[in-house]
């Protein structure tokens, strides 16, 4: 009957629009997963991560996969240290944002964890007090929401390193291998510190313990060597270059490492409120300097190789600064502030020679300032700017910090993410501490007939 055809058409609409809808929310999602939050936060902003894995397979590695991610808004939690308050608030957008990405009915059962790096370091060290005001402030927030929250503290060096390598590897499924599949380093660049972690066959960890990390996952050991250079983040290099040309107080500062053309004003007290550099601070100052750029990539290879030391190595080999560093092995992910910068300059191919890479670097620092404004519209003035800076910084700290050469340049891969999800210690973070890498292998089940 017609009655029955409009009752069937109007069942059809509604069951097409409610999948729609579930679909574009990706709701309702299929019961049987379990989540996971991580929140970090970097010295030049926060992120949160969301985690989704099925719940009886916990075990298996690649399971875990990036759901979401959100960018809080403003700058890091050690940006708040005179407001601490306001750090707190600033994660609410996020936190409410993955409210709508988790299935209330798995809120309460859903870890969240804040993880803070290098801007928290050096706040701590710098300010105790305004540091722990900034954590109860966060902490208050988290406290708050539907989540069950784990805590919030500042990872050491050696745990950044070592969680941005375990994600790596994790996500490559290159660590239930029975024997063999190699794994890959990992290259983490932020703002404030970077990191190297890497499986090297010649290095026991008995040379300098420090920078030793044992794992027993999924029924293989490893050894891995870490280091986390706090001060060598990009931004804390770009004060410590800015602090090498300006020693003598000058009203200008000309930096080869920034485009003919560009001009800035800046503070002298801002640039040296850092402990990175509050050391160096010229005597006799003024207030202000002009900060001028010279487009020149090879003497900014050499204002930033300055930034190095290399004078002495109480080890067999270093990297620098007295470092010890094993021979590199094997393929490296380079990440993070890596990626952005290398993706900007077009320059994450790595088959291409690394005497071209310069080549292309150092035709695009000596361009023009107004030309780089006007063929970059869209791109946040600030990053902008910097972009010759933090090239050029990539490739000495790659060459002349960490001995890359031309054959090993093409070891490296620029990643943003791995199957879907970012590259970074997060990822390995919530692993560990949910227990969901195993260290030995999961029974493997039986083969038919065997
Ligand atoms: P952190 O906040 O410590 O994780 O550091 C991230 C670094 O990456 C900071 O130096 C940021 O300025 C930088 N960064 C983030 N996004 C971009 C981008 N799109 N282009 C260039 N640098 C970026």
């Amino acid at each position: 009957t017609p009655a029955t055809i409009i009752i069937t058409v109007i069942f059809v609409i509604a069951i097409v629009a409610l999948v729609t809808v579930a679909v574009l929310q990706n709701k309702p999602l299929p019961p049987k997963y379990k989540y996971g939050i991580v929140l970090d936060a970097g010295s030049s902003h926060t992120a949160l991560y969301i985690y989704e894995w099925p719940a009886e397979k916990d075990n298996n590695t690649g399971r875990v996969e990036q759901t979401h991610s959100c960018k809080v808004k403003g700058p890091g939690i050690s940006s708040y240290a005179s407001s601490p308050l306001k750090a707190g608030e600033s994660l609410k957008v996020c936190l409410q944002e993955a409210e709508q990405w988790v299935p209330n009915k798995r809120h309460q059962e859903t870890p969240l964890y804040l993880g803070a790096t290098a801007g928290m370091r050096l706040l701590n060290m710098e300010n105790s007090l305004a540091s722990d005001q900034v954590f109860q402030a966060v902490a208050a927030t988290l406290q708050k929401s539907p989540f069950s929250f784990q805590g919030a503290r500042i990872l050491s060096g050696q745990e950044e390193g070592a969680y941005g390598w375990v994600t790596v590897n994790y996500l490559d499924d290159r660590l239930t291998q029975v024997c063999g599949l190699e794994t890959t380093g990992a290259l983490d660049l932020g703002g404030a510190s970077t990191q190297i972690s890497f499986v090297s066959s010649s290095y026991d960890g008995s040379e300098s313990p420090s920078n030793s990390v044992s794992f027993r996952l999924y029924g293989n050991n490893y050894n891995l060597y870490t280091h986390s250079f706090l001060c060598y983040g990009k931004d804390q290099v770009l004060r410590l270059a800015l602090a090498h040309l300006s020693q003598s107080g000058q009203s200008t500062v000309e930096d080869p490492c920034f485009h003919p053309n560009f001009t800035e004003s800046k503070n002298y007290s801002v640039l040296y409120d850092s402990p990175c550099v509050s050391d160096r601070k010229p005597h006799g100052a003024p207030v202000a300097f002009t900060h001028k750029g010279t487009g020149n990539f090879s003497l900014c290879q050499q204002v930033l190789k300055n930034v190095f030391n290399f004078s002495h190595c109480p080890y067999s080999q270093c990297s620098f600064n007295g470092v010890f560093q094993p021979d590199l092995q094997g393929t490296f992910g380079a990440f993070s502030a890596y990626y952005f910068v290398m993706n900007f300059l077009n320059l994450t191919d790595t088959a291409i020679p690394l005497e071209t890479v310069k080549e292309k670097l150092a035709t695009y620092c000596s361009t023009p300032w107004p030309q780089i404004t006007q063929q970059h519209k869209d791109v946040k003035l600030k990053y902008l700017a910097e972009y010759c800076f933090s090239g050029t910084y990539i490739l000495t700290l790659l060459t002349e910090g960490y001995n890359f050469n031309s054959d090993s340049y093409s070891n490296i891969r620029f990643i943003k993410k791995i199957k879907g999800s970012d590259a970074g210690w997060t990822l390995g973070y919530m692993l560990n501490l949910t227990n969901m890498i195993p260290a030995e292998a999961p029974d493997t089940p039986p083969l038919p007939y065997a």
